[in-house]
């Protein structure tokens, strides 16, 4: 078989210098919550190919309604010849999605294409043109997503100028914003948008209930319904952003449910497809109705095949119960987290199977990104995939799949204890 090294000196010739990866070995297959390359060597995977495998690579209710399904159609196009498995993750994304009134679902293909949908639906239904977004915020990397997220390198350099009309405004950081609580980081944040914005311009308020790429940030209880309550008074449309929060990955459906928020409108992708590119917005049934016929759509937007594969994939988390799986891995990780003595870690946090390390400069909330690359490294050397992310570069973040063994989570504990040795 060609060699990890045979593959990297096509790559540097053939691949985009632009698109990079975390480690230099090429997967040869996945299974469960492991990984193998193509030079023979296994991987403990706690990164999901960054939050989407929630089910576990390759899970078999997947790879056989995606073969059955392959057979049958591949493509049709929605909007030219209909088909019910788009009919049916509609219905399922209304079925989990918090709020208990009508709602309506469309679907698309990547994160970035949901959360540009919702934003059109928001300004469509308010008439209003202004985007609320938070410090540290990620939505992606098309040209609106990118003027939604907030980090300059790598995802904004140089591919300006952006869409107009978004506002950033101060997020809740527990560790970092002086011990604000959750209604006084959002009474700070209001004061800026009625400020700076007006409340009456405002057609959305964008939000990760827990951030993914800008750092694991859960914001301090009472925030998000704080927020939620403003927006309903303001007539501005609440949308969270559960792509990489949501389908169990926080230990309930969405993570709105913690704190028993009702979005009006929801952004999912990621974890729904069980590893087939999908995306969903799904919210009041007036705000998506306002929109009229032909406005919303794409080629391939729940395409069948992926179709097929969020079907299962729902089937498979409800009938394993991923919520309880990643409740059990929060559980068995963040108390064996938050116990490592060691002065360079400021906080281990997150929710679920979402958790983090925050490195800093011991002593003081200096961010510690060279030493959080260097641990990343000692941790890939010693076979364990683990991802970075934070504003700063700073934070390890913990995604394992929900169906990993607890071996395999044991054996991950492990490595990274020593990595940070
Ligand atoms: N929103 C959030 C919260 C995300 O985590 C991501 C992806 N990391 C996106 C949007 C963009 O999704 P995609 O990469 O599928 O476009």
């Amino acid at each position: 078989m060609t060699s990890s090294a045979d593959l990297h000196k096509r790559r540097s010739a053939a691949v985009a210098r632009g698109v990079s990866s975390v480690i230099a070995s090429y997967v040869d297959t996945a299974g469960g919550g492991t990984l193998r390359d193509v030079d023979g060597r296994e991987w403990i995977d706690f990164a999901s190919g960054i939050a989407v495998t929630n089910v576990g690579n390759s899970a078999p209710r997947v790879v056989e309604a995606v073969r059955a399904q392959a057979e049958r159609f591949t493509h049709t196009c929605f909007m030219v010849a209909p088909y019910e498995s788009y009919v049916a993750v509609c219905e399922q994304l209304i079925d989990l999605a918090p709020g208990a009134g009508e709602k309506r679902a469309a679907l698309f293909n990547s994160g970035a294409e949901a959360v540009e949908n919702a934003v059109k639906i928001a300004r469509h239904a308010t008439g209003r043109p202004a985007v609320i977004v938070f410090d540290h915020a990620y939505h992606g990397r098309t040209n609106l997503t990118m003027a939604l997220t907030a980090k300059n390198m790598p995802y904004k350099q140089g591919f300006g100028p952006f869409a107009p009309e978004i506002y950033r405004v101060p997020m809740s950081y527990p560790l970092r914003d002086g011990g604000l609580s959750g209604p006084e980081a959002a009474a700070r944040a209001v004061d800026t948008i009625e400020k700076q914005v007006g409340a009456g311009n405002v057609a959305a308020v964008l939000i990760e209930p827990v951030q993914g790429e800008g750092g694991f940030v859960v914001p301090a209880p009472g925030f998000l319904p704080a927020l939620a309550a403003w927006s309903r008074t303001a007539g501005a449309v609440l949308i969270a952003d559960e792509i990489q929060t949501g389908f169990c990955r926080t230990g309930s459906w969405f993570a709105a449910e913690h704190e028993a928020l009702e979005p009006d409108l929801v952004t999912t992708a990621k974890g729904m497809g069980g590893g087939l590119p999908i995306a969903g917005v799904v919210g009041r049934a007036d705000l998506m109705d306002a929109v009229h016929a032909g406005g919303l759509g794409g080629t391939y937007g729940g395409n069948p095949i992926a179709c097929a594969a969020a079907l299962a994939a729902i089937e498979t988390m409800r009938e394993l119960d991923l919520n309880a799986a990643a409740r059990s891995i929060e559980a068995r990780l963040l108390p064996a987290l938050t116990a490592l003595r060691d002065p360079g870690i400021a906080e281990a946090r997150g929710r679920g199977a979402m958790l983090a390390i925050e490195l800093v400069h011991p002593g003081t909330l200096d961010p510690d990104p060279a030493r959080t690359a260097a641990v990343a490294r000692a941790c890939h050397d010693a076979g364990l995939l683990v991802l970075t992310c934070g504003t700063y570069g700073n934070v390890l973040r913990l995604l394992p799949p929900l169906v990993i063994a607890d071996r395999d989570l044991d054996r991950g504990l492990e490595i990274l204890r020593q990595a940070l040795l």
